[in-house]
C-alpha cells in the first residue's frame, strides 16, 4: 500500500529511513497561473496562485557534513557532502534538493563550518504535469533550512535562491513565477508578480464566495515541441523587442500596436502582439476581480487563449477542445495555462457545473479519439510553511 503523503506520514518515513524522528516538518505547494502566459521572461505581469497540492520537506540533524535525501517519489536517495556542492556534481531528482543548498551558499549563506542534514519528500503534487512539483520541492527545502539553520533570509529571498537552484544546478532556463507562487501564495489569493519592478502583491480571488471552482484539464499531451517552440517564441521577443529599440516589450503598450504592426514582419508582430495584450490582460484580470469579482472574468481568460492560439501559436487542438467545451458547457472563462504545445487547460465553472464540465470534456474527447485527458479541481491555497 502507498501511504497518502501528509505531515505524519512524511515523518514516519523519515523515521523509518533514518532511524530517528525528524525535527521538524515543512512543505510547499504546487501552482497554477490564472493568467499571463510568456510574459515573465518579457519583463512583465503574471498572476498564479498556490495550490492544495504539496510537497513535504522532514529534516533532521547530522554532525558530520553529509546531506542526505530520500523521496516517496524516487527508488533511489542520494547523498552528498557539502564540501562537494557544485552545479556539475549535482544530477537526477536531488539536483532540486541539493542544489538549493548550494544556491544558498552562492546567495552568500556560509556553508563552511555548518552540519549536514537528512532529508525526507513527499508530495501529492504530480511530476511534470506543469502543476510545478519542481518549486513545490525547491521551496519546501529552502525554508525548512532557513528555518533550521536559522538564516533569517526573507521569503523574496528564498524566492531568489530556489530560481538560482532550478537555473543553473537543475539547468531550466525558467523565470521566477512558480516560486512566488509557492513561498507567497495565500489561501484564497493569487500572486501578482511585476517581473520588471521585481514586486508582487496579493489579490483576493474570492472563488469559493462566488460558488466557483477552478478545474485542471491536463490534456496528457507531451511538450513535445516545448523546448524548440519555447526557445523560438522567446527568441521572436527578443527580436521584436531588439526591433522597436526597447530594452524588453515590457515598455510597448497597446497603443503602440500600430507602430509595432508597421515596423515588423507579420509573424514577429503576432508574437508580440500576444506578450503586449496580455500583459494588459493580467492588469485588466486584477481590476476586475477587485471591482466585480471573479464572475467576470471570464472573457479576459478567452481572450487570453485565443491569443495563444492565433497569435503566438503555442496551442495545440487538444487544449483548444479542452477550452471549447468547457465554455460550452457552462465554464466562466477558460484557457490554456503553462508554457504551451501540450499540457493542461484550466476552467472558471460553477460548482454545480464542475462534473457536468467534467463530463462533456471526457466525452468530447472521446469523440475526437485523443487520449482521455485528466480532470481535477484546485483550491487557491496557503503557500510554503511550517506544519511540524
Ligand atoms: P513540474 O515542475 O511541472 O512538475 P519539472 O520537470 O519542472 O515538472 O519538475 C519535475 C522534476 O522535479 C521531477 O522529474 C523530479 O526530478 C523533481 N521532483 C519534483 N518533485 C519531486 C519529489 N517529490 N521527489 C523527488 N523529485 C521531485
Ligand atoms: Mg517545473
Amino acid at each position: 500500500m502507498i501511504a497518502i503523503p501528509s505531515v505524519a506520514a512524511t515523518a514516519a518515513s523519515f523515521e523509518q529511513h533514518y532511524g530517528y524522528p525528524p525535527h521538524g516538518v515543512w512543505s510547499a505547494p504546487g501552482r497554477v497561473n490564472l493568467i499571463g502566459e510568456h510574459t515573465d521572461y518579457n519583463q512583465g505581469l503574471v498572476f498564479p496562485f498556490a495550490i492544495e497540492r504539496r510537497t513535504w520537506c522532514a529534516v533532521g540533524h547530522r554532525e558530520d557534513r553529509i546531506l542526505r535525501a530520500a523521496s516517496g517519489a524516487m527508488p533511489d536517495a542520494a547523498e552528498v557532502s557539502l564540501d562537494e556542492l557544485g552545479p556539475e556534481q549535482l544530477q537526477g531528482w536531488s539536483a532540486y534538493v541539493f542544489g538549493v543548498v548550494w544556491a544558498l551558499g552562492q546567495h552568500g549563506v556560509d556553508l563552511s563550518g555548518r552540519p549536514g542534514v537528512d532529508l525526507e519528500l513527499a508530495s501529492d503534487v504530480p511530476l511534470g504535469a506543469g502543476l510545478s512539483s519542481s518549486a513545490a520541492i525547491e521551496c519546501a527545502v529552502a525554508l525548512a533550512l532557513n528555518d533550521e539553520w536559522e538564516l533569517g533570509l526573507t521569503r523574496e529571498q528564498l524566492v531568489s535562491v530556489c530560481q538560482l537552484a532550478e537555473n543553473k544546478a537543475v539547468g531550466a532556463p525558467t523565470g521566477n513565477m512558480d516560486q512566488s507562487a509557492s513561498l507567497l501564495g495565500q489561501a484564497d489569493h493569487g500572486v501578482l508578480l511585476d517581473v520588471r519592478a521585481g514586486s508582487s502583491e496579493l489579490v483576493p480571488l474570492h472563488f469559493a464566495d462566488e460558488d466557483l471552482a477552478l478545474l485542471v484539464m491536463d490534456t496528457r499531451v507531451s511538450h513535445a515541441h516545448a523546448d524548440g517552440g519555447y526557445g523560438a517564441r522567446r527568441a521572436s521577443c527578443e527580436r521584436g523587442a531588439a526591433q522597436m529599440g526597447v530594452t524588453s516589450l515590457r515598455e510597448l503598450g497597446p497603443d503602440d500596436l500600430p507602430r509595432i504592426a508597421a515596423t515588423l514582419d507579420e509573424e514577429t508582430f503576432r508574437r508580440v502582439r500576444h506578450i503586449v495584450t496580455e500583459n494588459q490582460r493580467v492588469a485588466d484580470t486584477v481590476a476586475t476581480l477587485r471591482a466585480s469579482g471573479p464572475r467576470a472574468i471570464g472573457d479576459l481568460l478567452a481572450a487570453s487563449h485565443a491569443s495563444m492560439r492565433d497569435d503566438f501559436e503555442i496551442s495545440v487542438p487538444e487544449l483548444d477542445l479542452a477550452v471549447a467545451t468547457a465554455v460550452a458547457n457552462g465554464a466562466i472563462g477558460a484557457r490554456m495555462t503553462g508554457g504551451g504545445f501540450g499540457g493542461a487547460a484550466i476552467a472558471l465553472v460553477p460548482h454545480n457545473l464542475v462534473d457536468a464540465i467534467g463530463d462533456a470534456v471526457h466525452e468530447a474527447f472521446a469523440d475526437r479519439h485523443f487520449t482521455q485527458p485528466n480532470i481535477f479541481t484546485v483550491v487557491p491555497s496557503q503557500g510554503a510553511r511550517r506544519d511540524a
